[in-house]
């Protein structure tokens, strides 16, 4: 029994506000809009990060990110777009099968994100912490 809530929604099981639909995608409005017009892209088949995808799906699934983008520029008259995408529960994700959100924005939209930036002790702390990512590259 798939307990999972988007495999549900895919399944027809609980319902969703459907914007686009292919064999391997599906495009609905988040129930709990950061801004309104938010909308999430999903793969069919359940994997829950990024990084269990398959390139092709990866490719896919942006690429309907940028059709929702357009469309949101173009219907609801977005002038800034976020595309958000939590992998794990330390990022942020509640929802355990790989979503893209993509979000309108709009100059009085009055959302602003918690974005702390922090500085490192040292430019060798940086480099070091380049070096250990670059290697598995
Ligand atoms: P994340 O924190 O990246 O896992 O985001 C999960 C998102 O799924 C949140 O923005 C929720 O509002 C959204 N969400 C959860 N349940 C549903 C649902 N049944 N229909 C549409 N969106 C949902
Ligand atoms: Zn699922």
């Amino acid at each position: 029994m798939n307990e999972c809530i988007f495999c549900k929604i895919i399944n027809k099981e609980i319902p969703a506000t459907l914007l686009y639909e292919d064999e391997f995608a599906l495009v609905f409005m988040d129930i709990g809009p950061i801004v309104e017009g938010h909308v999430l892209i999903i793969p069919k088949s359940h994997s829950e990060q990024l990084t269990d995808l398959s390139d092709p799906q990866v490719a896919h699934l942006h690429q309907l990110a940028k059709k929702v983008a357009k469309a949101q520029q173009s219907a609801l008259q977005a002038t800034g777009i976020n595309i958000l995408q939590n992998n794990g529960v330390a990022a942020g994700q509640e929802v355990p099968h790989f979503h893209i959100h993509v979000i309108p924005r709009f100059d009085d939209d009055t959302h602003h994100w918690n974005w702390n930036p922090k500085t490192y002790d040292s430019l060798d702390t940086m480099i070091s912490i380049a070096n250990k990512i670059k290697t598995h590259l």
